[in-house]
């Protein structure tokens, strides 16, 4: 394996899935534990917590190649903020061009962009720093739904998009819009969940023989999210998601699916498993 790849696994018929980390940045620890006590949660963080009390995220991107073509899931935060936000946000890259082209992958290779969501953390790899396609090849696929409140004006729920960089790349999103449930490519597909987001979607990967993968965005971010009940303030439809990730991790628990979190820089690759009421998340 290429030492720049930070996870790989071949599923079999041809298929496999890389993990390519696109840098990290800081999220707010207690919003990122949204309506859990600190009582509760400090112990989950005890060594990444910040002196401005904020998490270290990780952006993780998944490379799926199959025999009939390349899909990427999320493009990371970019190279596109200015130096301000970086600073705020405590960005650290590579972005997501060179994380692949780092691991060996040629972007223009790369045939779908899959986005569970369009929050600035997922979308802001669309475009290289000149304004080009960062994926020249590529659809973008992301649900209907999600494109229209992003670039909508409800002032809540805009507030977790960069709505000038959206419209830069509206149209060339707008070729790929899904409504519901989409086959991206043979095996691998998109499920609208909605919850984080309204047009919120996962990724799922299936392939002969193997376990299911799946990239549940950042309704799994970390290991605790995998307690249903536990979202994060940055959910604009908690409830949506405690009930989306009931059903969703039933399934993946009681299947075996190979999870990937969405923001875990240290143990993104795992299982659920049911633990009382709830599941638990065990990393590989
Ligand atoms: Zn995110």
């Amino acid at each position: 394996m290429n030492d720049a790849v930070d996870w790989a696994r071949d599923l079999g018929g041809g298929t496999r899935v890389s993990l390519v980390q696109a840098g990290t940045f800081r999220s707010d620890a207690g919003a990122l534990f949204g309506p859990v006590p600190w009582l509760l949660w400090n112990r989950w963080v005890t060594d990444e917590i910040d002196h401005e009390n904020r998490l270290l995220q990780a952006l993780n991107c998944l490379l799926i190649e199959t025999p009939a073509g390349r899909v990427v899931v999320e493009t990371g935060i970019g190279e596109r903020l200015d130096d301000k936000t970086r600073t705020m946000r405590a960005y650290e890259g590579p972005w997501i061009v060179a994380a692949l082209e780092n691991a060996g992958f040629d972007p223009e290779s790369v045939d779908v962009v899959a986005m569970s969501h369009l929050h600035f953390d997922h979308a802001g790899g669309l475009l290289k720093s000149d304004g080009s396609r960062a994926f020249p090849r590529a659809s973008i696929v992301a649900q209907r739904a999600e494109w229209e409140i992003a670039l909508g004006d409800n002032p809540r729920l805009v507030a977790s998009y960069i709505q000038p960089e959206l419209q830069l790349v509206r149209d060339w999103g707008a070729e790929g819009w899904a409504e519901g449930e989409r086959e991206l490519l043979p095996g691998v597909t998109a499920i609208p969940t909605g919850g984080h987001s309204t047009g919120h979607q996962a990724i799922v990967v299936r392939a002969p023989g193997s376990r299911p993968l799946a990239f549940f965005g950042d309704l799994c971010m970390r290991p605790w999210a995998a307690n249903p009940r536990w979202v994060s303030a940055f959910d604009d439809f908690p409830l949506d998601s405690v009930m989306v990730k009931a059903s969703l991790f039933a399934q993946a628990a009681d299947e075996d699916w190979i999870v990937v979190l969405s923001h875990d820089r240290d143990q993104p690759i795992g299982r659920l498993v049911r633990d009382r009421d709830r599941f638990r998340y065990e990393a590989d």
